[in-house]
């Protein structure tokens, strides 16, 4: 409660203005204006884009991850679910599930790998640029960052997002933990650096490949106000996708609505 206040101090970035604004995608007041990254002068061969400026916030360090979208501050309207996708960019399984989003007209909330984010610049522009948050996941996606520390947290935080921040203009708000693996270090330094942490309500497991029935059965126990993890990196995402494309239609008939972070 209140700890997303403290992030309205972040309105760095005014030129994109879904993102870098310091509130949730609904409390900005132009809805889904699209970003402009690349000013399209015709002649100019691709401008480099701008890093955003780092720019640590004081905040105090928030006790637990947020699970639920009613701990942050301004909550969604009441009947908004949040769709997260982890572990990406990957070459083969993003453009699929932004392809999978598109159609159905949703938005979700990638958490990115900061070493992807440096092997594919611009599939994590495009990301950005379809109007979804851009989210840091650390650089190297340490399973053990729980008990790492504090220098090398550091690091994996800095790191992801220098490389998001260079790549796509956008600075990221929010930050996953590998695993959802928490400490008192990593919670502190994720408000150091501006960032709410973000766990999850509705884990399908989709990673471990359990099968579509699962994955569709376990989504389904999604209410409102639930944020839902899932993943676009790590290997097969095929279940996924095909638990995703029935999925989102029935959450959408129940009268809930995606948000993006
Ligand atoms: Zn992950």
């Amino acid at each position: 409660m209140g700890a997303a206040a403290g992030l309205t101090a972040l309105g760095a970035d005014s030129a994109r203005p879904p993102h870098g604004t310091g509130k949730p995608a609904w409390a900005v007041p132009t809805p889904r204006a699209r970003p402009v990254i690349h000013p399209t002068p015709t002649p100019t061969p691709t401008p480099t884009p701008r890093p955003a400026p780092w720019t640590p916030a004081k905040l105090t360090a928030v006790e637990k991850p947020v699970r639920e979208l009613t701990q942050l501050n301004p909550p969604p309207p009441p009947q908004s679910i949040a769709l997260t996708i982890d572990d990406g960019p990957s070459p083969l399984w993003t453009p699929r599930v932004l392809d999978l989003l598109a159609e159905h007209g949703i938005h979700a909330t990638f958490f990115v790998i900061g070493e992807q984010v440096k092997e594919f610049p611009k599939l994590t522009r495009r990301i950005a640029d379809a109007g979804h948050q851009i989210c840091n996941h650390t650089q190297t996606h340490p399973i053990s960052i729980g008990s790492m520390a504090r220098k090398r947290v550091r690091k994996e935080i800095v790191e992801a997002h220098d490389r998001i921040a260079d790549v796509t203009g956008v600075v990221p708000q929010f930050f996953r933990s590998p695993g959802g693996a928490w400490s008192k270090t990593i919670l502190e330094l994720v408000a150091e650096h501006g960032m709410l942490p973000i766990d999850w309500a509705v884990d399908p497991r989709d990673w471990a490949r359990p099968g579509v029935g699962h994955i569709r059965r376990t989504l389904m126990k999604g209410k409102a106000g639930n944020i839902m993890l899932c993943h676009d990196g790590g290997g097969d995402r095929s279940q996924t996708l095909k638990a995703l494309d029935t999925v989102i239609p029935k959450m959408k008939k129940r009268g809930l609505t995606f948000v993006a972070l």
